[in-house]
């Protein structure tokens, strides 16, 4: 007797791995490997949370409604065309399961985030990698690599794990540049740390025209990465399909009453990014003095390259690091075998990092 089969390609996905938590024998560790939030979650999402409590027995609101009220009165947007999902993950999955499947084509960046391959597999897609130029979205190599069959390209701007952004008027090009049927997907989870004139977190792109869709997460500036909460913005007709594909009562009550409030504080919003404009200076100003090549700086991340030298490489560091409680993330399955990702976190967990940096790099720390 024949065993159940999944779908063809189901079994070569790789599992993909979060940045570690844990290090075992240490008790305390600094968690810098998955870009949240240095300073946590707004007190008032806190409280918000914790009122859920008396009504756990209750299906939450399935349509969000609260929480697009949030996002719509922040970001002036019309709610009818927000959809909200347990992550922008969710809504990812839901583009890919929406506009492809076996026989076409989906285009993420050499180094873009690993999900939009996943997803693209997981509906029986090909993933098509377009190549980037200085580490950076090279938009012409993307135009270069469309096909017929080309559903879907994604591209998150800034992009995780390198940090590096291109321009609202590149954005404006690459959609000019594709075919109207295909699905132009801007992530914008590191939309909020932005600072530059020329960027635009795809707002524009989202609100004009009929086939972009902009995302974005509560999982990073906002601190609520444990609750599972993103959103998306785009025309009425593509969030018109995925409403059709997601689960009923895809956010719990508890996610919607803290994210509608995270939302809603938006001075914990600016504390936050205030805090990580300060620290990233202070880091790209440190880690440049000891020799090493910065490639994004826009993110609440830092991505210094290591020297290939024997006991200075990436992967020593890495295990220094540890050493001293500290967990970075390698991005080798990212295609940056010689980097290390680092989370800006708090003020007291930046002095130990960039401190135990500096005498890993041989440097006095003072
Ligand atoms: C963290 C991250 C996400 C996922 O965020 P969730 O809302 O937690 O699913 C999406 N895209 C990029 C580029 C990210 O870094």
């Amino acid at each position: 007797m024949a065993l159940p089969q999944p779908r063809a390609g189901l079994m070569d996905i790789p599992l993909y791995e979060g940045g570690k938590s844990s290090l075992s024998g240490q008790d305390r560790v600094i968690k810098l490997s998955s870009n949240e939030s240095a300073l946590g979650p707004s007190p008032k999402a806190v409280g918000a949370y914790a009122q859920v409590q008396d009504k756990l027995a209750r299906y939450p609101d399935s349509s969000a409604a609260d929480l697009k009220a949030a996002i719509s009165e922040v970001h002036g947007l019309e709610e009818s065309r927000i959809i909200c999902g347990a992550g922008s993950d969710e809504i990812l999955g839901l583009i890919c399961r929406a506009y492809a499947g076996p026989g076409d084509e989906v285009i993420h960046t050499e180094h873009g985030f690993l999900m939009y391959g996943l997803y693209t597999r997981s509906v029986g897609a090909t993933p098509v990698v377009a190549p980037e130029t200085n580490i950076t979205v090279d938009v012409d190599a993307i135009l270069a690599a469309v096909t017929d069959t080309t559903r879907i390209v994604f591209i998150a701007n800034p992009n995780n794990p390198t940090g590096t952004y291109i321009p609202g008027a590149d954005v404006i090009s690459l959609r000019e540049g594709l075919r109207e049927d295909i699905v132009l997907v801007l992530d914008g989870a590191y939309a909020e740390f932005m600072t530059g004139a020329d960027y635009e977190p795809g707002l524009a792109l989202a609100s004009d025209s009929p086939n972009t869709i902009m995302t974005r997460t509560f999982s990073k500036i906002y601190g609520l990465a444990s609750l599972r909460v993103g959103w998306a913005y785009g025309p009425k007709t593509i969030i018109d399909v995925l409403e059709r594909l997601r689960s009923p009562f895809n956010i719990n009550a508890s996610a919607i009453a803290a994210a509608a409030a995270a939302m809603r504080d938006t001075d914990h919003t600016a504390d936050a990014a205030a805090h990580n404009i300060r620290w990233m200076g202070v880091s790209l100003q440190c880690l440049r003095a000891l020799g090493l090549e910065i490639i994004g700086e826009s993110a609440n991340f830092v991505v210094p390259r290591f020297p290939d030298t024997h006991g200075y490489t990436a992967a020593d560091a890495d295990v220094y690091l540890q050493q001293k409680g500290i967990i970075a993330r390698r991005v080798t399955d990212y295609g940056l075998p010689n980097h290390l990702r680092i989370t800006l976190g708090t003020d007291e967990e930046m002095e130990v990092v960039l401190s135990a940096l500096t005498k890993f790099m041989g440097g006095d720390d003072g």
